[in-house]
């Protein structure tokens, strides 16, 4: 099994570059099946998020702005070296529990790489233009940036570990599907502060995802994403 981590495609986002140098310090073994690159280097250098264009944004885009070109780029090396899996590390600083992205719950690696992770929480997205509407074989993790730990990143090199073995049988996770953007146009500043991200939202009756204190500032017009209500869902193969 071939994993391909991809770090920093937003590139003030360090999970990543930090799961790699605790891999790299422990000799790992499993270093053998990794592949490893920077998603955004331009950006990761720069402490940005982003230099013209969100990179996670910028797939199935034939633009000439510098994310749009390295979004092609990554495409071409991911066809060239053909991973089993494609792991895509982001950090956020939204209050929320860690959660594995996912665009495909019917890819077999995607599957087995959800059977292998520790974390229960999942969020299917769709048509974003992120990496994931171009390749189905592909892993977001997505952690608050208080939560990285050396704990954490020991259970995800579990994950890893245990993808690449496929010694897990079936587990059940929570899936968040997404429905729909927050536009900030349809909500008051009030309604938004009540927001609790991966919980119901009763009045409103959708559960919000990636809201948080920056979603104002950010210059999109949505302050986040819509999900319903999470289903309960064994994946065995
Ligand atoms: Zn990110």
């Amino acid at each position: 099994m071939k994993l391909l981590i991809i770090a920093a495609t937003h590139g003030n986002e360090l999970l990543g570059i930090k799961l790699y140098q605790f891999l790299l310090a422990q000799h790992s073994a499993l270093l053998e099946s990794i592949d490893f690159v920077i998603g955004n280097p331009r950006a990761y250098a720069a402490h940005k998020r982003y230099i013209q264009s969100d990179l996670n944004r910028s797939y199935q885009s034939n633009g000439a702005r510098y994310e749009e070109q390295r979004a092609r780029e990554i495409l071409r090396y991911i066809d060239t070296t053909k991973p089993d899996i494609i792991l895509d590390m982001h950090t956020t600083t939204c209050k929320q529990p860690n959660c594995l992205i996912v665009g495909n719950l019917e890819d077999t690696a995607l599957r087995r790489f959800l059977r292998a992770s520790h974390i229960k929480t999942v969020l299917e997205v769709k048509s974003l233009n992120d990496i994931a509407s171009a390749v189905t074989n592909v892993v977001g993790y997505e952690v608050p940036n208080d939560h990285i730990t050396l704990e954490l990143l020991n259970h995800i090199t579990n994950d890893l570990r245990r993808f690449v073995r496929g010694t897990r049988g079936a587990v059940t996770k929570d899936v968040y599907h997404m429905v729909d953007k927050i536009y900030k146009k349809d909500v008051t500043t009030r309604e938004a502060d009540g927001f609790v991200n991966f919980k119901m939202n009763k009045k409103l009756g959708f559960v919000p995802i990636m809201t948080g204190e920056n979603s104002y500032k950010k210059q999109t017009n949505y302050l986040g994403f819509k999900a319903s209500a999470p289903e309960k869902i064994t994946i065995d193969k």
